[in-house]
């Protein structure tokens, strides 16, 4: 059996952090295994599909590395998902009904008075042939509905464990829609089916949906993947996520300079018992992959743990890496590698690059504090003339700690802040023999 899982975004808007979870978890399952990845674009809605979002959809997963192996759109497989739905009517597991959602909706009220569950109350089912004629030529053609066998639902889920859902307590689901377009529920168990696939990870917000696939795919004859649902993410503070989630889109994520590593890196580990380790290779992510050491309780994500994560990767990538986005910068090829050897050290992310070779190239805008002002102008006087090398900065400050008496901090800090305008950066020898013009004030 080969192991297969899938990705399954609806093409209605670009992916985010929470939706990238269940992606990786699926893609280092197929992988750990050997097996198969597929990336499936549930677009059935084709109010809400849209092709610029499938495109991104997988825009942003090769920029992760994250590729499948098959790709597959439902849009392209109604005749199956029509097949299917004539075998649950032969198999009376099917039926019409024909309630507005205004009905609906009273009903549920009416129920939740009671102290019921608001659970469909099967009045469709209770429709007499004439009935039916009736309904239809009164308010044309129904949603299909699937009747639920009213027993308990149970499973081993690879992250929750034992589940055990009742039946009865859940409305037999709506399949097709009166217009005639097929929900997801139905195209999924038939996919899932169809496509081999044999693990299905996905958000803890479908524990409900596998509970009525499990059924579905059984009165197809068919007895379902294993399922794992994980838990949802919440921001740092355990607030709900959902409202943010536009503002974590993966294009978000990746404009903000977030290395791909240290996403799938952290996301790989958050909210398992197995402590965040910067990997090197989406291989090496999945060798140490276990969905086993991943709880139930919410998982809390703060989009500032990526930061420092993406300044390791950047610190531990070669020149060669980097050498066009450096050429790119105007840096010439003599003195590149040194600026990447330096500035990689100084960088949360590349957008930061180019700061740093604006400081080189033209001097950074002096930061000179009042009380050093008479310092640093004697000072940058002993300047001496461009090519600087490696001891410039040790020949310079020495004449300057002569000719001034101050050593230490006062002497480096203000000299630090009035060549590169900054206070923190890369060893200032090194700075200094990479300047490309003479620092002024
Ligand atoms: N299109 C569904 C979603 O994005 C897929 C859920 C599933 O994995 O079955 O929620």
């Amino acid at each position: 059996m080969t192991i297969t899982t899938r990705f399954a975004p609806s093409p209605t808007g670009y992916i985010h952090v929470g939706n990238l979870r269940t992606a990786l978890f699926n893609h280092l399952i197929a992988k750990k295994a050997g097996g198969q990845f597929v990336l499936r674009l549930d677009d059935t809605d084709p109010d809400r599909s849209k092709q610029e979002y499938a495109d991104a959809i997988q825009e942003d997963l090769e920029w992760l590395g994250l590729t499948w192996d098959r790709i597959e759109r439902q849009s392209d497989r109604l005749d199956r998902y029509a097949e299917a739905a004539d075998q649950l009517r032969e198999k009376g597991r099917f039926y019409e009904a024909w309630e507005t959602p205004t009905e609906l909706d009273l009903k549920r009220k009416k129920q939740l008075n009671m102290g019921q569950p608001p659970v469909y109350d099967r009045a469709a089912l209770k429709l007499s042939d004439g009935d039916r004629v009736t309904m239809r030529a009164e308010r044309g053609a129904g949603v299909w509905r699937f009747l639920l066998d009213q027993q308990r639902i149970e499973w081993e889920d690879g992250i929750l464990g034992p589940l055990s859902i009742d039946a009865a307590s859940v409305s037999d689901p709506v399949l097709i829609r009166a217009d005639g377009q097929v929900l997801y529920t139905l195209a999924s168990v038939v996919d899932d089916i169809d496509m081999g696939i044999t693990h299905v990870v996905r958000g803890s917000d479908h524990v409900t949906n596998t509970a009525t696939q499990i059924q579905i795919m059984a009165a197809l004859g068919h007895g379902h993947p294993a399922f794992a649902h994980h838990s949802l993410l919440t921001g740092p503070q355990g607030e709900a996520l959902s409202k943010r989630l536009g503002t974590l889109s993966l294009r978000d994520l990746r404009a903000a300079g977030v290395e791909p590593m240290a996403l799938l890196s952290l996301m790989a580990r958050l909210g398992s018992s197995q402590p965040v380790v910067l990997a090197g290779s989406i291989a090496e992510l999945a060798d140490g992959f276990d969905l086993a050491q991943f709880g139930s309780a919410p998982t809390k994500f703060d989009e500032n743990d990526l930061f420092p994560l993406t300044a390791r990767v950047l610190q531990d990538r070669p020149y060669d890496a980097m050498a066009e986005e450096i050429a790119g910068l105007g840096v010439p090829d003599d003195i590149a590698p040194a600026f990447w050897d330096v500035a990689r050290a100084n960088i949360t992310t590349r957008a930061d690059l180019p700061g740093w070779w604006a400081v080189l190239r033209d001097g950074g805008t002096p930061l000179v504090d009042d009380e050093d002002r008479d310092f640093v102008a004697e000072a940058f006087a002993m300047l001496p003339e461009l090519p600087y090398d490696g001891d410039s900065w040790g020949a310079w400050t020495g004449a300057v700690k002569e000719a001034t008496g101050r050593k230490g901090k006062g002497l480096f800090m203000p000299l630090r802040k009035a060549v590169t305008g900054r206070e923190k950066g890369p060893e200032m020898a090194d700075v200094m023999r990479l300047l490309q013009k003479k620092p002024t004030l």
